[in-house]
C-alpha cells in the first residue's frame, strides 16, 4: 500500500477525548469516519482531544489507540494532541484579540441564571459594560453575522441563526483554555482536514465552528453528522450510561454489530474474517447514502 499523504484530496479525521476507554457509541464513530475516508482513497487521520486537562487523561490516551489498532482502525500520520496546541490557540485569540472581534466577559454562572440566560442567547452585558482588564476574564466572539448555512452529507440543508441561538459566544475560558469551538476550528485547519464524519450530538456546534472559520479564513470541510447511538431511554450511549469498553469484546462480532447499525447487510461468512477484512469489506459496500437523516438511533440491548 503507498503512503503518499501530500496529496490525497480527501482528509478525515476521528476525534476522541481521552475521558474514558472507547464505548461502543465512540467505536461506531471511528468506523464511519474510516470507511468514508478508505472509500474515497483518502487519509483518515486520528487526533486527541486532550484540551481539558482536568478531564483529560493520557492513560485513556494511550488506551484509545490501543483499542483503535485492535480493531484494525489504523490511521495516517502521527497522532495530533491538542495539548501541544496551546500556543498556536494563544496566537488565534490575539489575531482576533487585534480585529476587534472579542471581548472579556466576567459574568458568572450565578450572574447569567440571574438574568435567566444560563442556556440562552447572552445578552453581551460585558460588551456594553466592559469589566476591569485587571480581573480573569473569558473571552466572547462578537456575532458580526447572523445566520450560518451548510450542507450536512446526511441531515441535509442546515441553517442555525447564531443570533438568536446562542449569541456572542466564548472562545476563551476564564482559566485560559481554549474552547472547544476554537480548538476543533483550528486544529481542523491545521491537520488539512476536508471531511468531517461525526455524530448528531455535534451538528449544533458546527454553525459557531464555521463562523470561527470564517473570522480566521480558515477553510470549510465538509460535514456528515450520523445518528448517535442511544439506548432506550434516549440517552446518547456513553461511559455514564455503562457503555462498555470495547477493548474488552470481541473484535469480529462488535465490528458486525456496528457494521448494522451503519445500515450494511453484512454476509454470515463475515465474521470468520479478520478485523481487517471485514473493514475492508465495508470500504467496498459503503455508500454515505444508506444513513438516515435522523439525531439517534436506539441499541436496545448493548
Ligand atoms: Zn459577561
Amino acid at each position: 500500500m503507498t503512503t503518499d499523504t501530500s496529496d490525497s484530496w480527501y482528509r478525515g479525521r476521528f476525534a476522541p477525548s481521552p475521558t474514558g476507554p472507547l464505548h461502543i457509541g465512540s467505536l461506531y464513530t471511528a468506523v464511519a469516519s474510516f470507511i468514508d475516508a478508505k472509500a474515497h482513497n483518502g487519509q483518515w487521520l486520528l487526533r486527541i482531544d486532550d484540551l481539558d486537562p482536568l478531564r483529560c487523561k493520557s492513560e485513556h490516551a494511550s488506551q484509545i489507540l490501543k483499542t483503535l489498532e485492535q480493531y484494525a482502525l489504523y490511521w495516517d500520520e502521527d497522532v495530533f494532541y491538542q495539548q501541544t496546541r496551546y500556543p498556536a490557540y494563544q496566537y488565534a485569540l490575539d489575531d482576533l484579540r487585534d480585529q476587534s472581534f472579542v471581548y472579556p466577559c466576567r459574568c458568572s454562572r450565578k450572574e447569567l441564571e440571574k438574568r435567566h440566560i444560563n442556556k440562552g442567547v447572552y445578552d453581551a452585558y460585558c460588551f456594553k459594560h466592559p469589566p476591569s482588564s485587571k480581573q480573569a476574564s473569558a473571552v466572547r466572539i462578537k456575532l458580526l453575522s447572523d445566520s450560518i448555512s451548510f450542507n450536512d452529507q446526511v441531515q441535509g440543508r442546515i441553517t442555525q441563526s447564531l443570533k438568536s441561538d446562542v449569541g456572542d459566544f466564548i472562545i476563551y475560558r476564564k482559566d485560559k483554555v481554549a474552547s472547544y469551538h476554537l480548538a476543533v476550528a483550528l486544529d481542523d485547519a491545521e491537520q488539512r482536514i476536508t471531511h468531517i464524519v461525526r455524530g448528531h450530538d455535534l451538528l449544533d456546534s458546527t454553525a459557531r465552528q464555521i463562523y470561527l472559520q470564517q473570522q480566521l479564513h480558515l477553510s470549510q470541510p465538509n460535514y456528515a453528522h450520523i445518528p448517535v447511538l442511544s439506548d432506550i431511554n434516549g440517552d446518547k450511549l456513553s461511559k455514564r450510561t455503562g457503555a462498555e469498553d470495547v477493548a474488552l469484546l470481541g473484535v469480529n462480532h462488535t465490528l458486525i454489530k456496528v457494521l448494522g447499525y451503519l445500515n450494511f447487510q453484512p454476509p454470515a461468512e463475515l465474521v470468520t474474517y479478520t478485523g481487517s477484512e471485514i473493514l475492508d469489506w465495508a470500504i467496498n459496500h459503503w455508500s454515505m447514502a444508506n444513513i438516515k437523516p435522523r439525531a439517534t438511533l436506539t441499541i436496545p440491548n448493548h
